[in-house]
């Protein structure tokens, strides 16, 4: 794959592919710019060597036709106070006022593409759509790591019609930390998996266990493998489809000699909610009808001293139910430890990000991934449609640049 500071940019056009798929309030302000503030470096590497700025976005779901609600207008509006800068907003992202749009740029002109999600024809994947936006391009810059894992028009069938298609910066972290944390990962290297989403963290898992030296498993996820051990786990969120993919996938680690943790207490509620009855127990003593809601203080303890020696740390999925204050000690006193180790900490998932945030801890982790999908895809094991399109670019162009 190519990067956007190998190639000579001065005076051409650009088209930066970004995620600018921003959370709105009821009033469509913009409550979190992190998604904006993530891509100011390459645009303004762009604006330094004069470049004409042409960046494009989704926005929501408005499902293949325009949606008032789904304009970038608030998206044009924060851009340009975060770049100091006039931004032009786009009435649409393809089509002959874009291209009048286009021709009337000047050097270090910013131009915002309105929302290619208002066009069926980009989740499609659809040629014809990509060869409209990448006319007049020079060159294409892929810095959308969070939808690196979509193959869409904007994203992949693009990189077929562009003269020159490079990554990112923030694309380029992403990749290196991904890389430094499971490719080439100073050891002892230990994963630490929580959340919810079982069946794809599951996989993500048997993955894990090509790699890792230690795994760490708590969450929703921990339940169904002490269900799979045999415990009773109450009314607990388990998957029990997957009960014999967990017994196999604790068989493998021993054979291949992953420390396998899982917590030894919890905290159980008769009910989900803030009023619930609460207490802590052994994880072989869990009411019946009970929920386990939480890791317990000792799990805490046992977690932490698995990871004192680490190096190396990667983290997805948070411990508890944290969005209720009563289950989320355990994921706070995680995020402690892990802010606190001397190994490389990097960290991916939406829900995870928001506990570091909760935490009060962001700014003590290595590296925090901004695509919560694509990152826990990579943990997979999955190939990215987005970097598989910009590393064979690279290849069929070997000479080019
Ligand atoms: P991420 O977005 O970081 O990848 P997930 O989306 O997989 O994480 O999981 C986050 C969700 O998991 C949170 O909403 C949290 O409430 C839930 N969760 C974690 N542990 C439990 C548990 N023991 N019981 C129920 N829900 C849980
Ligand atoms: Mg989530």
């Amino acid at each position: 794959m190519r990067y956007i500071d190998e190639i000579d940019i001065k005076g051409k056009t650009l088209f930066i592919r970004v995620d600018f798929n921003v959370p709105l309030d009821h009033y469509r302000n913009i409550t979190d710019d992190t998604r904006i503030r993530a891509v100011l470096p390459t645009i303004n590497h762009c604006l330094e060597a004069s470049a004409k700025v042409i960046v494009a976005s989704h926005l929501g779901r408005p499902e293949g036709k325009p949606v008032e609600d789904y304009s970038m207008a608030p998206v044009a509006r924060r851009l340009a106070y975060r770049l100091h800068k006039k931004v032009t907003l786009a009435p649409d992202c393809v089509g002959p006022a874009v291209d009048r749009l286009k021709k009337g740029m000047k050097r270090g002109d910013v131009l915002l593409l309105e929302n290619l999600r208002f066009h069926g024809e980009e989740e499609k994947n659809d040629p014809e759509f990509a060869r409209e936006l990448m006319k007049g391009i020079d060159i294409y810059v892929d810095d959308a790591f969070a939808v690196a894992h979509r193959p869409h028009a904007s994203v992949e069938a693009v990189t077929h019609f562009a003269p020159i298609c490079v990554a990112g910066f923030l694309m380029r972290d992403e990749v290196h930390y991904f890389h430094k944390c499971l490719e080439d990962p100073a050891r002892p290297l230990a994963a630490l998996i929580g959340g919810a989403k079982i069946s794809s963290k599951l996989t993500a898992l048997i993955n894990l266990l090509k790699h890792v030296d230690k795994l760490i498993v708590g969450g929703a996820m921990a339940t169904t493998f002490l269900k799979a051990m045999g415990y009773d786990v109450g009314k607990s969120l388990v998957d029990d489809k997957l009960l014999k993919v967990a017994q196999d996938l604790m068989a493998t680690a021993l054979k291949k000699k992953v420390k396998f943790y899982l917590p030894v207490d919890c905290v159980v509620a008769d009910r989900m909610d803030k009023r619930a009855e609460t207490k802590i127990t052994p994880v072989q003593e869990v009411p019946p009808d009970w929920i386990i809601a939480d890791i317990g203080p000792a799990t805490v303890t046992l977690f932490g001293e698995a990871l004192q020696n680490a190096k190396t740390i990667v983290w997805n999925g948070p411990m508890g139910a944290f969005e209720y204050d009563a289950f989320s000690r355990g994921t706070m006193a995680m995020v402690h430890k892990v802010a606190e180790s001397y190994a490389l900490t990097i960290v991916g998932g939406g829900d995870t990000d928001v506990a570091l945030h909760k935490a009060g801890e962001f700014q003590k982790f290595s590296y925090v991934s901004t695509g919560g999908g694509a990152f826990l895809e990579l943990l997979e094991g999955k190939k990215l449609p987005g970097v598989t399109a910009l590393e064979n670019w690279a290849k069929r162009n070997r000479n080019a640049l």
